[in-house]
């Protein structure tokens, strides 16, 4: 997911265009700013790449994710479903928000199993926040038929997915609102930065204001617009935009290529027996930031972390001993520590997480490793990478 190996000159040339004028606020400075509008610009790509109808980008993946949860009205003492396996970013945001995270298992799809959520709807769920981890799909027609059921929002957090998409359609468009991240290390970054995308005109409204203070955005004049709603400050600066902006047209480009060597490695570790692949619902939409394969049992995973590492393999993760991405390690979660008090109605209504155990979950965790797909390999890099696997695979599954 390394947008940042393609910096040139693109990326510098809107940067320039930004400190030329001295506008690095997203909004009003109309005279001064000689018709650039970076942050808007950048929302217009990204409703052309994924054909949604509205995008609000904002200061990060995280306040994105926030600025929708807000929108959809998600509160206090609201139960929200997610996967125990993504970045913590989406577990905090729902925690920011004062609901209640209610963790259901993943699938072979790595993300959630709508089986698992359906177990797991109660009277005080509000919302389904399936996360598209690694660059592909949940099998999200089927959570998006689950939430129209049940009356409940859906809520993408396809932060590591920008540019997938599922049977034609981008992951983001299938929820009420979809959340996409620029940070430094995913498909297009803009050092920080973020997006929220929806098709209805009421809830991309509410979190344009949210993340602006309740700014209205209507007029010209900033200090007479009107304020419906309480917000806070979640924008973007024209300089990361900016940035934004220069990546976000490298999109093709970047899918290309990570699909082609991600095809090519992909077919180099089919051969070893004992090596399965995560189930991609739709193969021809997955974005190809990673490689994720699985190995017979936890003990083989372990020791082909090892071994691929000391083989020179870089950029292999065992998610199940990391402590950023699977709740096994979220010490921090287990023991509700916040610097912030958390409120007394969240406390009460949730569930002892200290206790949670998710054995499916688990048991495909232990055995999965994931390979980040870089677009700088060169031909000799692929054949080397996919000779030095298949070598230690067959070695640690023999
Ligand atoms: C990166 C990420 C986020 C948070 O994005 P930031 O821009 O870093 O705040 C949220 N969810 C997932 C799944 C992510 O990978």
């Amino acid at each position: 997911m390394p947008g940042f190996e393609l910096f040139g000159d693109e990326e510098r040339r809107e940067v320039q265009q930004v400190l030329e004028t001295g506008v690095l606020f997203r909004y009003g400075f109309d005279a001064a700013r000689q018709g650039r509008w970076k942050a808007r610009a950048l929302e217009d790509e990204i409703k052309r790449l994924t054909g949604a109808a509205h995008c609000h980008v904002c200061s990060s993946g995280t306040a994105a994710l926030a600025i929708a949860l807000a929108a959809c009205g998600i509160g206090a003492g609201d139960e929200v479903i997610v996967p125990p396996f993504t970045f913590i970013a989406t577990i905090e945001a729902v925690l920011h928000a004062g609901a209640v995270p209610v963790f259901a298992d993943i699938d072979d799809t790595l993300c959630l199993d709508p089986h698992a959520v359906e177990r797991a709807i109660g009277s005080r769920t509000r919302a389904v926040l399936p996360v598209h981890m690694c660059g592909a799909m949940a099998h999200i027609d089927e959570l998006q038929s689950l939430c129209d059921a049940h009356g409940l929002a859906l809520i993408e957090d396809a932060c590591q997915a920008f540019g997938a998409t599922f049977r034609g359609r981008a992951l983001g468009t299938f929820g009420r609102m979809g959340c996409f991240s620029f940070d430094a290390v995913k498909t297009i970054t803009c050092g920080e930065g973020g997006a929220v995308v929806t098709d209805d005109t009421t809830f991309y409204k509410l979190a344009d204001a949210y993340s602006d203070h309740g700014h209205d955005h209507v007029g010209t004049d900033r200090g007479r617009e009107g304020h419906a709603i309480l917000g806070t400050n979640y924008r973007i600066s024209e300089l990361n935009a900016a940035v934004g902006l220069a990546q976000v047209r490298k999109t093709g480009r970047i899918l290309e290529v990570q699909r082609r060597h991600k095809r090519l490695l992909k077919k180099a570790l089919a051969a070893v027996d004992g090596v399965t692949f995560r189930t991609l619902p739709d193969p021809e939409g997955d974005s190809a930031t990673f490689l994720s394969f699985l190995l017979p049992d936890e003990d083989t995973a372990r020791r082909a972390a090892t071994r691929l590492a000391e083989a020179g393999v870089d950029g292999c993760f065992y998610w199940y001993d990391n402590n950023w991405h699977y709740l096994r390690k979220w010490d921090h979660l287990r023991g509700m520590q916040s610097a912030a008090r958390l409120p007394q109605e969240l406390l009460s209504g949730t569930p002892d997480y200290r206790r949670l155990v998710l054995a499916p979950s688990d048991a495909l965790m232990g055995r999965t490793l994931s390979m980040l797909i870089k677009l700088t390999w060169t031909p000799e890099d692929l054949a080397r990478r996919a000779q030095a696997m298949t070598a230690v695979l067959q070695d640690v599954t023999a």
